[in-house]
């Protein structure tokens, strides 16, 4: 199976999950597959029910990891092409996961071919990185290994990502008081005081400004809000919306990009719930939906890296790491220290419609892992 059947094989293998899906089939795909090198011993890590990753590793303690999610985002309307059988058109391969990542996790795959014995080269296909990182946090619970460098395949167009923003997610609700809409002073306004809460947050956010990853951002995703007249069956807020009443109720979610490890999730809710407080109301029900910091790996410990791109390429180029979003390799980085970059073909549409990936970029990018693993592994 050259390379462009093998990123076709695992486009083949639906990997999104649901109730009814998961990563099972394009797991055991990716197992029998490691299996047939005899230079790798391969271990399945039961993460719950039927769903695994997958790790394998020569017989040296390892200096290199390669990480690829198994997983893809769940298929969507609106496409020109059919999401699992792979389309080759004008030098571009569509299909689901295309560039997210079965592009990259097949580059990393057929690179292993060309090796008859390695030293110190671990690979890992972990689950559920679009869901909730289950993958990700079994293995780094389990594994007492720690890689000089990690590379994570993703789509990158061929340029180094070495860091992303972390992610702050709160669910909150306010509670106030009503009254007459005539007399505002009379009553405490759930919505007005999000508001005025939210615009000092923002202010406050701008002050964890790092050199590297830019300022933090802040997103109000949801605001919902009115008097409160009960719950409904399924729990949720009863709201009255007459223009007569103070508001009394608002539930909130924001999202927080963080540029500063010092700017967390604990930090943010104080603030949130002084700010509340001080004008006399009161914040309840919050829920940290998630709490990640930011990462940034200097390219200072990426030399090694930079050298096997610039064999293949003849030049090395780096991303934008302002703008993009939370990737699972800070995890790895907080816990292990190793140094995780984001590394892999050119491609685009990923999570959206006619998600593609560029076959010639395929094998640049394999040519690429094949050096890094020449220049640590041999
Ligand atoms: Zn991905």
């Amino acid at each position: 199976m050259n390379l462009l059947q093998l990123t076709k094989k695992l486009i083949g293998i639906p990997s999104f999950v649901d109730k009814k899906n998961n990563e099972k089939e394009v797991g055991e795909f990716v197992y029998n597959y490691l299996k047939k090198l005899p230079y790798l011993q391969v271990e399945k890590q039961k993460i719950e029910s039927d769903r695994f990753n997958i790790i394998a590793k020569d017989n040296y303690p390892p200096k290199l990891l390669f990480a690829c999610h198994l997983d893809t985002v769940e298929p969507k309307k609106g496409w020109n092409y059919n999401q699992f059988s792979a389309t080759v058109k004008n030098s571009r391969l569509y299909g689901l996961g295309s560039c997210d990542m079965k592009g990259g996790t097949a580059c990393t795959l057929d690179a292993l071919q060309e090796f008859k014995d390695t030293k110190g080269l671990m690979l890992l296909f972990y689950c559920d990185e679009e869901y909730d990182f289950k993958g990700m946090k079994s293995f780094l619970q389990r594994n007492s290994f720690r890689p000089k460098l990690a590379v994570f395949p993703e789509s990158t167009n061929e340029e180094i990502i070495n860091g992303c923003r972390g992610i702050i997610e709160i669910y909150f609700q306010v509670t106030g008081k009503t009254g007459h809409a005539a007399r505002p002073q009379e009553g405490r306004n759930a919505i007005d005081t999000v508001m005025e809460t939210v615009n000092e947050l923002r202010k406050e956010t701008k002050k964890y400004r790092n050199s590297s990853l830019g300022a933090p951002t802040l997103n109000l995703a949801y605001l919902s809000g009115g008097l409160m007249k009960g719950f409904d069956e399924s729990g949720k807020i009863i709201l009255g919306d007459r223009g007569n009443n103070i508001s009394d109720i608002a539930e909130v979610v924001l999202d927080i990009r963080t540029t500063s490890s010092k700017l967390n999730g604990s930090k943010v809710v104080n603030f949130i719930e002084e700010s509340i407080k001080r004008k006399g109301l009161e914040m309840k029900k919050v829920i940290l939906r998630s709490d990640f910091g930011p990462m940034y790996i200097p390219k200072t410990k990426i030399r090694t890296f930079e050298s096997a791109i610039k064999d293949q390429l003849g030049r090395v180029d780096y991303g934008d790491i302002t703008v993009q979003g939370y990737f699972d390799g800070e995890m790895m980085y907080k816990k292990l220290e190793t140094p995780c970059v984001y590394f892999g073909p050119k491609g685009g549409n990923a999570h959206g419609v006619n998600e593609w990936v560029d076959i010639k970029s395929l094998k640049e990018v394999r040519g690429i892992y094949k050096n890094l693993i020449r220049r640590i592994c041999l």
